[in-house]
Formats: structure tokens, C-alpha cells, sequence
């Protein structure tokens, strides 16, 4: 009558392996998890021994301290927060005053600042910092000097009659 111990046997064995098979998963999940979330080769060991040795809890306590986002996610964040701050550097201000004028604006309304430059060939408004113009290809543009504010420009005196 040895045939209750085998099943005992049969059945002990057969939750032992799915523990251990539970087990290697986790390990193996956290390990995968962690690395997507940070960079740290310490961190990486600390996570897996976590589990290793605390097996589920260990797996709850990395759950509850993991990093909140993954790499990429990080990633796309920064992207994202860089590209706000993009547009909202384009949401243009005039270069003299700070106050806030639309990009279509030739002139700022507030201080009298040149804004931009109108193609004299297709009348389309430009950079000033362009000396060509991209829409007609017309070269004939005041270019780089008049981005300084009229101000500052001042008379050019030749280096000779100074003193
Ligand atoms: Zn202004
Ligand atoms: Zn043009």
C-alpha cells in the first residue's frame, strides 16, 4: 500500500516545481523590470536579491519601491517637456521690451523694435537675421546687422577720426 505516499509524493513534487518555476519567473520579470527602469547596475542586483531571497514579497516590496517610470517613459517625458519649451519660446516676445507680440508682426507695437524684414521681391515677412529669403530665393535682404535693436546700432564712427 505504498501508492498514498507516492501520490503525496507525486503531489508535493509537482507544487514544489511550480513554485519554483513561480519563482524563476519573478526573479527573471523583476530583473527585465528593473532594467527598464534604471540605468544602475546596483540597483539592478538589489531588485533581483529582493526577490531572490523574498521571493513574493520580495516582488511586493520591489513593487512598491520600484522607479515610477520606465527609461523610455523618462524619455518621452523630457521630449515632451522639451518641446513645450520650444513653443512657448516661439510664442514670440520682442527681443527689447519683453512684451509679448505675434510672429506676424513687422514691428513691435510697445517699443518701435524691428521685428522682421519684408521680402522686397515677394513681400513676405522674414527673419532679420536672414539674408536670404527662403520663399523666392531673392538675396537682396539687409541681413545679419539690423537684428541688433535700433538703439544700440548707433553711428558708425571709422576707427581713423576717433581720439
Ligand atoms: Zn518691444
Ligand atoms: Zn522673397
Amino acid at each position: 500500500m505504498a501508492l498514498i505516499p507516492t501520490i503525496i509524493q507525486f503531489v508535493i513534487a509537482f507544487f514544489g516545481a511550480y513554485f519554483v518555476a513561480l519563482w524563476f519567473s519573478m526573479i527573471i520579470w523583476t530583473y527585465y523590470d528593473i532594467r527598464a527602469r534604471s540605468q544602475d547596475l546596483y540597483v539592478h542586483i538589489f531588485a533581483t536579491a529582493l526577490v531572490v531571497v523574498f521571493n513574493v514579497f520580495g516582488l511586493v516590496l520591489y513593487l512598491i519601491l520600484r522607479p515610477r517610470e520606465t527609461l523610455a517613459e523618462a524619455y518621452e517625458r523630457s521630449l515632451e517637456e522639451e518641446t513645450l519649451l520650444q513653443e512657448i519660446e516661439e510664442r514670440q516676445s520682442c527681443p527689447a521690451c519683453r512684451q509679448r507680440v505675434q510672429p506676424d508682426f513687422l514691428l513691435c507695437p510697445y517699443c518701435h523694435t524691428e521685428l522682421k524684414q519684408r521680402c522686397p521681391r515677394c513681400d513676405r515677412l522674414l527673419l532679420l537675421k536672414w539674408d536670404i529669403c527662403p520663399y523666392c530665393g531673392n538675396t537682396q535682404l539687409q541681413g545679419a546687422p539690423s537684428v541688433l535693436p535700433r538703439e544700440t546700432r548707433g553711428p558708425v564712427v571709422p576707427a581713423t577720426t576717433r581720439r
